[in-house]
């Protein structure tokens, strides 16, 4: 038994040191990434229900490295929070969206808004409502345009300091928007002080929505609650026209998903834009 505990430890340790080189590893790509501005902004459509006109884009970071193993957001971003690159990120990530945002309109093409997503890291290094109005004022954008995703889960984090923060924000002009929802545990008190103008339901209740009743239930009382509080609802990951219907005959107001169009690169993303003033 002594023998075979020994073993179990030598293994662990092996396997810990593996995981730890890996990680290294990617902190190490990762830095050079972001000092050679090797990182790219893809585009996914937001489209509102009832007309299904475009309502604007969320920008996700990608990283295109040709001859290195492909690595994904889900994968990078917890490192960069780690290490706290995630702030260099952001502010990248930022300043590209508003670039971008500028160049189609100065196009006359109108996105909506475009969408960014701010770590709660981010949210507690400091520093990010300057970093946020210096990129707008660089690319002389209007704050309107721009709409900061934050997780709900990193909202309730951090409590009373979320809400100063947001507040911020939003005397700045842009947009608020709580990500992930239904994963974060917020009450309708939060929602109250926090001055959002929208929800993102996590895709994990629409992914089973038309099979799961449990999870219908529940996406109809996240819609409900929206309503009820004036907050514009929006589904995440709609991957089915028979999902969409439902959403929309629920009165969900918007979804985002592989059945509207997976994120792509800026070029594509330009030719679902609408001609500015049709609206
Ligand atoms: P998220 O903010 O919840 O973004 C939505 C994710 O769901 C994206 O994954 C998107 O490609 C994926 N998705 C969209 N529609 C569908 C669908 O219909 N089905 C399925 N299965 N997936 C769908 P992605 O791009 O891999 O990003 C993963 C996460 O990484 C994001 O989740 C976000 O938390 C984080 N992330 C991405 N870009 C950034 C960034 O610029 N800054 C920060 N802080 N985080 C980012
Ligand atoms: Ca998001
Ligand atoms: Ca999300
Ligand atoms: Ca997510």
């Amino acid at each position: 038994a002594k023998r075979a505990g020994r073993g179990t430890y030598r293994y662990y340790t092996e396997a810990l040191t593996q995981a730890a080189q890996v990680r290294l590893q990617l902190d190490t790509r990762l830095r050079r990434a972001l000092a050679r501005q090797e990182f790219e902004l893809w585009y996914q459509p937001l489209y509102r229900l009832h007309d299904r006109r475009l309502i604007g884009l969320e920008a996700l970071v990608r990283l295109h490295q040709p001859g290195l193993p492909p690595v994904g957001p889900a994968e990078f971003i917890p490192v960069l929070e780690d290490t706290g690159h995630i702030v260099a990120l952001g502010e990248w990530v930022t300043n590209e969206a508003c670039r971008q945002g500028r160049a189609w309109l100065d196009e006359g093409l109108d996105f909506g808004r475009i969408a960014v997503n701010i770590s709660s890291v981010e949210m507690q290094r400091g520093g990010t409502v300057a970093r946020v109005q210096r990129a707008l004022d660089t690319h002389g954008l209007a704050a309107e345009y721009l709409e900061l995703e934050i997780t709900e889960s990193g909202l309730m984090q951090q409590g009373d300091h979320s809400e100063a923060f947001l507040h911020s924000l939003r005397a700045m002009g842009v947009q608020l928007a709580i990500d992930d929802f239904g994963t974060g545990y917020s009450s309708l008190a939060h929602l109250k002080r926090f001055p959002v103008g929208k929800l993102k339901i996590d895709r994990g209740f629409i992914r089973d929505l038309m099979t799961d009743s449990a999870d219908a239930q529940l996406v109809h009382a996240m819609v409900a609650m929206g309503r009820s509080l004036g907050i514009s609802v929006l589904a995440e990951g709609v991957e089915t026209e028979e999902q969409m219907r439902h959403l929309r005959d629920i009165g969900c107001e918007a979804a985002q998903g592989y059945f509207f169009g997976r994120p792509a690169p800026a070029a594509t993303a330009r030719q679902w834009l609408n001609p500015a003033g049709t609206e």
